[in-house]
């Protein structure tokens, strides 16, 4: 048995944006034990739509595909597939419904070429998609399966992993489980914290410890093959043990915990109410409490980064404590850049604390932004953990 990716977009064949979904594909198959042997990139051109699934469908029992799925004239990824297996389009009633379902929930007008979007080849089944609005496809042929995704990563991801991946591990008839716990931590570097258990990282077999850094978090990934989900577990929970007493209390928690998340879990054992003063992170901090519907948070401001120059700035901490009389609040974290040292002082004060730190500024303005948020958000878990502070 084996599988083929056909990624269909001109976008990714012009270098014009990047091919993350056939990474993803080609490591969720991988992860599966699901062989992969070629990946084909073509634009979106019928005649070559065709040619690629066609010699795709030659060599492999499933070929993958993902892009032009969608309503407008260059998505023409149902009418290849559906010329290529010679099986005619079929309007069906039940997905239009639902796809109209779905633009009233997000209030957008729906438009005639929305339909093309409850077309299905004949004899194919409609994938869900509660992301975006056009179904993923499945064709069951004699020449193998035909499996259509969309292109847009946040709808393919968990097409693939809730719909399209159990189904593939039951065609091609593979047991057991590959489980993962993804252990979060803030405020420590990668190489830092491949420095501390690199060895797990080099030395492990079952389960594997993997490292993913992104501008939130570094992600360690304890991941182990097992007959059940249980079996699994039984074998991460040592290496989970492990990997938090190297790092200290670094470990912020497990996905899909969030920082702020835990943040607010924090304050709420305590019943603390929390407001937050920012500038430089531009409402990133209020963001992220609001996004997670964060129970204790009670209000923000963002204000206008200090003018050039400026000699007499107010201190973050008397900031902060005028910002929690003002807001009625437990505890205030404020952060305010000073852009002439590079730098952001922050302070939180509570009813047992008052502490001020200071977060260097590098790279893009965004970037930083968000680094500086996670920072500042980190400092206040450590500071209500008691745990030593970040560079210590
Ligand atoms: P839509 O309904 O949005 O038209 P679609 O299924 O037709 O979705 P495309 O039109 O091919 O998909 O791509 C939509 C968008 O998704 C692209 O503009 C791009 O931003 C993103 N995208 C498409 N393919 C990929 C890919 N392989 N990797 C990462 N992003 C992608
Ligand atoms: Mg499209």
């Amino acid at each position: 048995m084996q599988a083929e990716i056909v990624m269909i977009g001109t976008e990714l064949l012009i270098g014009q944006i990047q091919d993350t979904n056939a990474t993803f594909m080609a490591h969720a198959l991988a992860e599966n034990g699901i062989n992969l042997y070629q990946k084909t990139t073509v634009g979106d051109n019928r005649a070559r739509i065709i040619a690629a699934l066609d010699a795709a469908l030659r060599r492999a029992d499933v070929v993958l595909c993902s892009g032009g799925l969608g309503p407008t004239e260059d998505d023409i990824t149902r009418e290849c597939v559906a010329e290529l297996l010679q099986r005619p389009l079929i309007y069906n009633e039940r997905l239009f419904a639902a796809i109209c379902d779905r633009f009233r929930h997000i209030r957008f007008k729906i438009t005639e070429n929305n339909k093309k979007q409850a077309m299905l080849p004949q004899g194919a089944v409609a994938i869900d998609n509660p992301h975006g609005t056009a179904p993923g496809i499945l064709v069951e042929d004699d020449r193998g399966a035909v499996i259509c995704m969309p292109g847009v990563p946040h709808e393919l991801k968990p097409m693939m992993t809730e719909h399209v991946i159990p189904y593939l591990r039951k065609r091609f008839g593979i047991s057991g489980v590959l489980h993962a716990r993804v252990l979060k931590v803030c405020g420590m570097g990668e190489s830092r914290v491949d420095s501390m258990i690199g060895d797990l990282i080099t030395q492990g077999s079952n389960p594997t410890v993997g490292l993913l850094a992104s501008p939130d978090a570094v992600r360690i990934r304890i991941m182990a093959r097992a007959e059940s989900v249980e079996a699994a577990e039984a074998l991460i929970d040592p290496v989970d043990a492990l990997v938090r007493e190297r790092l200290g209390g670094a470990v912020m928690g497990c996905e899909p915990e969030t920082l702020e998340g835990v943040v607010d879990r924090l304050l709420r054992e305590r019943g603390w109410t929390l407001g937050v003063l920012e500038d430089i992170t531009g409402g990133a901090i209020c963001q992220r409490l609001t996004a997670i519907g964060s129970v204790m948070f009670r209000g923000g401001r963002v204000q206008p980064l200090p003018p050039a120059g400026a000699k007499k700035v107010e201190k973050t901490i008397d900031m902060a404590r005028g910002f929690l009389l003002e807001l009625s609040v437990d505890c205030v974290l404020a952060v305010q850049a000073r852009l002439e040292e590079r730098c952001s002082e922050a302070a939180f004060v509570s009813p047992e604390h008052a502490e001020t730190w200071v977060i260097g500024s590098f790279g893009a303005v965004e970037r930083n932004q968000v680094r500086t948020a996670i920072v500042s958000l980190e400092q206040v878990r450590r500071i209500l953990l008691g745990l030593p502070p970040i560079g210590s």
